[in-house]
């Protein structure tokens, strides 16, 4: 690859010479993607670890890279991560983590439309730092009660109202210092609770900023917020101000500064009643959930959405071929989710014999979806940093992951043990089991014909990697030391050099593949961080 950089050592400067064309078209600097990808005689399709990307030149640190990159056409993410609709990977408490690094977390439909609305709900509540439904108790609850309740949710401060709910008159509050020292488990709330007199609250209608000072002033914990009649109708909390103050990348929506999320769909009649209680909920964008997505159902899915709810960002997919793109973005679509057959948990490919390696897929319908302004989701396949890193080389705006955000502390489900090993459940949403709770929509069309569930996933677990909030920052670390290293300052920069022949790559054989990861050790520790 040519450098122009002056260069220069012991304070002289020499001008480096181009590199002539021959050099360049050698093969010596790697092959353009147009080389690996379209002038392909021997019609071979690759997937992120076929390829290896060659270095750049570094004149920038890795804290310059700017991995921000479009998911849909509207909506611009700070961390180009998307988790997926999946019922073992993303409900609100991933998605508020998601949103929070800067990512977005896609609610999966196999939940009624009330479940899956209440969950967007949450997410679009979170950011605004009130708790608006908090969990109340009554002043005859018990020590028990508290403890029980502290187990299930994870938090110990509680308002107490005198009808033990949200709405009721503040009596007063109980907090992780009031049931340290309390041994009788039968000792009721209003014996120890801090009372309503002691308390400090704020009044309803006052801002974030206000409750800000008052916290910071009176060093307490929680702050309820009260109507004139005393009664409760929100409760902040300082750890949740820190922590809208220390998420500076959260994907928010620019005009109520709420966390974005998206949540999943399918295409028959119903889901347009789900779409709507999504709306309502205040959804920022719908995904289209199909494992083919060249369908008339969607076509008409999308022309719908599109013309009932202009201003709600419409994903279709999945596709993997630019015929298939092209009949949903004339459709209307704002983004497209490329990947069929290749997720971890996923037997497309082997069940019907349909599907397309990932790399391929994802240059493929970027480079045509591109034409239209349409980013391109890559979907499924990520086991690393450096697959992401590739994807966005190849021209996606962000990656969607099932497994590599499972069995992290914000997924659905509980840890277990598994041979000493921490374990957390993840199905593809095409497994009988998850089928049978609702995700067969995704595989399957037409209720009327269809009398037999193929399944076309697995069912497994994956082990515990630990909080989101720590993971999230080693992968845009990641994918930064990546694009560093390919001499990229930016995702934008990434697809331009793509696109203009200067990012080049090769294929690797297997042994290269196999000399590409760790070999040759009697046994070795991976820690990723
Ligand atoms: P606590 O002092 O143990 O209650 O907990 P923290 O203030 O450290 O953290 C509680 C977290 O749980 C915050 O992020 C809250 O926004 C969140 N949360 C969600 N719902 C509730 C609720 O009903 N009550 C409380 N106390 N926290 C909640
Ligand atoms: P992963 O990140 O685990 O490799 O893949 C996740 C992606 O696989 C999801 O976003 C979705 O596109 C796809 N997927 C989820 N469940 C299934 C399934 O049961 N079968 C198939 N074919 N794909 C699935």
């Amino acid at each position: 690859m040519s450098s122009k950089k002056e260069n220069g050592s012991n304070g002289s400067k020499r001008k480096l010479v181009e590199l002539d064309e021959e050099t360049l078209n050698s093969g010596a600097e790697g092959f353009t993607a147009s080389q690996v990808f379209v002038k392909n005689p021997a019609c071979v399709a690759y997937t992120y670890d076929d390829l290896i990307m060659m270095p750049g030149h570094i004149h920038f640190g890795v804290g310059d890279v700017d991995i921000s990159s479009n998911f849909t056409r509207n909506i611009r993410l700070n961390a180009p991560f998307v988790s997926s609709p999946m019922d073992t990977v993303t409900e609100h408490q991933m998605a508020i983590t998601m949103a929070l690094q800067g990512g977005i977390g896609i609610i999966h439909s196999n939940l009624s439309i009330e479940e899956q609305a209440a969950e967007v709900r949450i997410v679009k509540k979170f950011k605004n730092g009130f708790i608006l439904d908090p969990v109340c108790l009554g002043p005859e609850s018990t020590a028990a009660d508290v403890l029980k309740i502290k187990r299930q949710k994870g938090f110990s401060s509680f308002p107490i109202t005198d009808n033990g709910k949200i709405g009721g008159r503040l009596m007063g509050i109980i907090s992780n210092r009031d049931t340290a020292f309390i041994e009788d488990r039968k000792a009721k709330v209003k014996e120890f609770m801090t009372p309503r007199e002691k308390l400090v609250v704020a009044k309803d209608g006052v801002s974030l900023q206000e409750a800000n000072e008052i916290l910071k002033t009176s060093k307490k914990g929680k702050l309820p917020v009260v109507n004139e009649n005393d009664e409760i109708v929100a409760l902040i909390a300082r750890t949740d101000l820190q922590k809208n103050r220390d998420n500076p990348l959260a994907s928010k929506d620019k005009v109520n500064k709420q966390l974005l999320v998206g949540a999943a769909i399918g295409t028959r009649p119903t889901d347009r009643d789900r779409a709507a209680a999504l709306v309502e909920a205040g959804v920022n964008v719908i995904i289209i959930d199909s494992s083919q997505g060249d369908s008339v159902y969607q076509i008409e899915m999308v022309q719908y959405l599109k013309e009932k709810y202009p201003d709600v960002d419409i994903i279709a997919g999945n596709v993997v071929t630019p015929s298939q793109a092209n009949r949903l973005i004339q459709a209307g679509a704002d983004g497209l989710r490329v990947g069929m057959g290749i997720g971890s948990i996923c037997t497309t490919q082997e069940v019907c014999a349909v599907g397309r390696a990932q790399a391929s897929a994802v240059y493929h319908v970027a480079k045509f979806a591109k034409k239209f302004g349409v980013p391109i989701i890559a979907d499924g396949g990520v086991k690393s940093t450096g697959h992401i890193t590739k994807a966005l080389c190849l021209g996606a705006g962000s990656v969607m992951m099932g497994s590599m955000v499972a069995g992290t502390d914000e997924s659905p489900g509980e840890y277990f043990y598994q041979d000493g090993v921490r374990l957390k459940r993840y199905r593809g949403m095409g497994s009988v089991e998850a089928m049978d709770a609702g995700g067969d929509k995704r595989y399957v069309w037409d209720d009327m014909t269809t009398k037999v569930k193929v399944a076309q996933g697995v069912s497994g677990a994956v082990q515990d990697k630990g909080t989101l909030r720590r993971y999230i920052p080693y992968l845009m670390q990641g994918v930064g030391h990546g694009l560093q290293d390919a001499g990229i300052k930016s995702v934008a920069e990434a697809h331009e050099k793509l696109y203009s022949d200067k990012l080049r790559f090769e294929i690797r054989s297997p042994a290269a593949q196999k000399e590409g990861s760790v070999h040759g050790l009697h046994s070795y520790q991976k820690r990723l961080y």
